[in-house]
């Protein structure tokens, strides 16, 4: 059965849902765009989201089309139409439909497009073994903290890790760590969490965050900074967050094991303070 999704207003199934060709999304990649993981049919850090999904907009200089109350009740709704207790709602908004030219159009009313995928998250045994990783330089633009659809760039690069039968790219910008193609990055020295700062060389990754608060909440240090490549290759260990993965271990890089080549005693704690937050609060109502 198709899934039901939103378009501009109406609820529909996916199968009868058109844009047209003129859309900017399609076009230029004009738009942004937001995934909310749906735990028990619980959405998870709404207002977290809809706030990163203004900084997008804002980035874009597009307004807004909707309050926090109506985004709200469409999700919730769209959650309802849907099968599986554990979802992620992925919905996105471009500047319109209009006759083709790099300028905003005038008086164009934005698309809205919304949908809802059953939740699978990291299967036990990938956590268990870990995953490979490669890197490349991130050649993306200034604003990576736009969660924007032109995703050209993040695409290109996450295929280099498929290339090389790996499961995502580690990035550094002029030898610094910045992010994954698809997931921000955290590595592991004596004990001691780094993590890149939330600046414009990276998504601010609602599961970072959610890292950041575990680790200060169970008293694990945790650093923020610039990290040279150098020492990132040289930690004991290496992690990606988002919210469809979680927190996944990675084990190698570039084909060289990180630390001893198994997933680290920082991950395995951070895994079950994820794992115990999830089913405690995640799960609950709000
Ligand atoms: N960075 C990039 C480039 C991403 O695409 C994502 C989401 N897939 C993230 C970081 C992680 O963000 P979140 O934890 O909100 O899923």
């Amino acid at each position: 059965m198709s899934p039901v999704v939103h378009l501009n207003g109406q609820f529909l199934p996916l199968d009868q849902a058109f844009v047209p060709v003129l859309d900017r999304g399609f076009i230029f990649g004009d738009g942004v765009y937001e995934v909310i993981p749906v735990y028990s049919r619980h959405v998870f850090r709404l207002e977290e989201h809809l706030r990163r999904l203004q900084h997008s907009l804002d980035g874009i200089r597009l307004a807004n089309p909707h309050t926090d109350e109506e985004w709200g009740q469409l999700i919730r709704e769209l959650v309802a139409r849907n099968a599986g207790d554990d979802q992620y709602v992925y919905f996105h908004i471009t500047r319109g439909v209009a006759k083709r030219d790099h300028a905003f159009p005038q008086n164009t009313a934005p698309t809205v497009f919304m949908m809802s995928s059953p939740l699978i998250t990291s299967p036990q045994e990938l956590v268990e073994t870990g995953i490979s990783a490669v890197s490349a330089n991130d050649n993306r633009w200034d604003r990576c903290d736009i969660k924007s659809i032109a995703l050209l760039p993040n695409v290109l690069l996450r295929q280099v890790a498929v290339d090389h039968g790996a499961a995502e790219t580690v990035l550094f910008r002029d030898g610094i760590l910045t992010e994954g193609s698809a997931s921000n990055i955290f590595a592991v020295e004596n004990g001691v969490i780094l993590a890149p700062p939330k600046d414009n060389h990276m998504l601010p990754g609602i599961t970072y965050d959610l890292v950041l608060e575990l680790a200060a909440a169970h008293g694990i240090p945790l650093e923020i900074g610039k990290y040279h490549e150098s020492r990132i290759r040289a930690a004991n260990e290496l992690w990606l967050t988002s919210s469809t993965k979680e927190v996944l271990p990675i084990i190698r890089l570039d084909a060289q094991p990180v630390g001893d080549g198994k997933p680290g005693a920082v991950f395995w704690k951070m895994h079950a303070l994820y794992q115990d937050y999830k089913t405690r609060v995640m799960r609950s109502p709000a």
